[in-house]
């Protein structure tokens, strides 16, 4: 995940996420034993190889690799995905590693996604367990998602027998610069698989035994609008007149509890409530900046906007009003552009959103599953979006915080750690997801 100027207190979140935690438990209850006995053939081959995962996720941890370099880390996947018996292409799109595991049977193919870049960061590392790598930390999880893509091939290939169709492994570098799925892609990741479906997952600051998500976004579309006029124009009037317009048409006054991103997940306030303030919205993100030059004045401004229809809407809005101003005639475009050319939200495909959750809610317990209402604004994205432009899919959030523990799975934060039973939690729920998704 990327992300920039997110900083939530523990109290908050421990206030945040109780509601929601108190019930979840990494003792995972099988609901409906007959049907369900291959979630416990799941989850007992997971505890068998629990301790083998976090000795593999500290061997990451101490080893980080910043994104594009990720040399050694690949090696090590590479190497662990032809143990289990797993065909193996590596060196896809800079480090890319695939391993494909084929039962041999007809049926669906799905694909999983874990990404395996660390980030430059000289602030000291909080755990025993410390980075070798001087200035380069694990401090967005990805190491922790790398161990469960691992682990969840282990599990899957230990049940070969009872699945059909075909897994795909994709373990992804360069996420955190927003390259590495583009990579893979435009290096023909999908002349070597051809997935129907494809899942991943992102580390989340909910407690260990969650999981959420939701359909479409799951952060907010961050866009730069642009106004430009011609360079005639009443300078002053007319930057003057813009802001105070974008200002006025963003949903929410610049000094409310929306602004707070403690509130992200405020169980009265933020994504996991259905009456969210963060469901529905256009807000001015950042500082106006005026660019001139010899044919027009240029005013923008960057905004977060809840949904695709809201940033379009607001354009016209814009427009509209400009167009009733006296600058109506002066008016050149109304325009917005994404960062690094692209949107950055994940986008979640309805249907197998609404199928996944039932099936682990379903398997694992309606407490593991937490829906989300709205998007949190801010500089968020994962290029697993990439992705999904080609392959329908879906992103999830794996909570990873213990409270009592103190430990808080913040990405990006100084402080960032992990409850490693987080990896139990992804390679129960998601190895019985996919095998869902196989055979039914
Ligand atoms: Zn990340
Ligand atoms: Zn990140």
């Amino acid at each position: 995940m990327k992300s920039q100027k997110f900083t939530l207190s523990l109290l908050t979140l421990i206030f945040g996420c109780y509601a929601f935690g108190q019930n979840a438990t990494n003792e995972l209850p099988v609901s409906i034993e007959k049907e369900f006995s291959i979630h416990k053939n799941v989850q007992q081959h997971t505890n068998a190889i629990f301790d083998s995962l976090v000795k593999i996720r500290r061997d990451f941890h101490s080893y980080p690799e910043v994104s594009e370099q990720e040399k050694r880390t690949s090696k090590k996947v590479a190497a662990y995905l032809e143990s289990l018996g797993l065909e193996v292409k590596i060196n896809i799109g800079g480090y890319g590693v695939v391993g494909i595991l084929n039962t041999g049977k007809i049926g669906k193919r799905i694909a999983w996604r874990a990404d395996i870049d660390a980030i430059a960061s000289d602030i000291p590392d909080v755990v025993d367990f410390k980075s070798k790598n001087a200035g380069v930390r694990h401090i967005c999880g990805h190491d922790v998602h790398t161990t469960i893509g691992l682990g969840i091939a282990n599990v899957l290939a230990s049940q070969k027998e009872n699945l059909t169709g075909t897994v795909y492994f994709i373990f992804q570098p360069a996420e955190e610069i927003f390259k590495g799925a583009k990579a893979m892609i435009d290096d023909g990741l999908f002349d070597i698989i051809n997935p129907d479906e494809i899942y991943g997952l992102h580390m989340s600051p909910s407690p260990t035994g969650v999981i959420s998500t939701k359909s479409e976004n799951i952060y907010a579309h961050r866009a730069k609008i642009e106004v430009a006029y011609k360079n005639s124009i009443n300078k002053d009037a007319a930057i003057k007149y813009t802001k105070e317009l974008i200002s006025k048409l963003q949903t929410y006054e610049p000094k409310s509890e929306f602004w707070d991103d403690r509130n992200i997940l405020n169980p009265e306030l933020g994504v996991e409530n259905p009456n969210t303030i963060y469901k529905d919205y256009i807000a001015v993100r950042s500082d106006f900046h005026i660019d001139q030059s010899d044919d027009e004045l240029k005013i923008s401004t960057v905004i977060d906007a809840s949904h695709m229809n809201k940033l379009n809407s607001f354009l016209e809005s814009i427009k509209t009003e400009i167009g009733h101003s006296n600058f109506s005639k002066d008016l050149l475009s109304v325009e917005f552009s994404f960062v690094l050319e692209a949107n950055k939200s994940p986008m979640n495909d309805k249907v197998l959103t609404n199928e996944t959750m039932n099936s682990i809610s379903n398997i694992y317990g309606e407490q593991s599953v937490i829906p989300m209402f709205g998007v949190a604004p801010g500089q968020f994205g994962d290029d697993f979006t990439f992705f999904q432009k080609h392959t329908p899919g879906v992103y999830f959030f794996l909570g990873g915080s213990n409270y009592e523990k103190g430990i808080i799975s913040m990405s990006h934060t100084p402080n960032f750690q992990v409850d490693e039973e987080c990896i139990k939690t992804g390679v129960n729920y998601f190895s019985s997801m996919i095998i869902e998704r196989l055979n039914n």
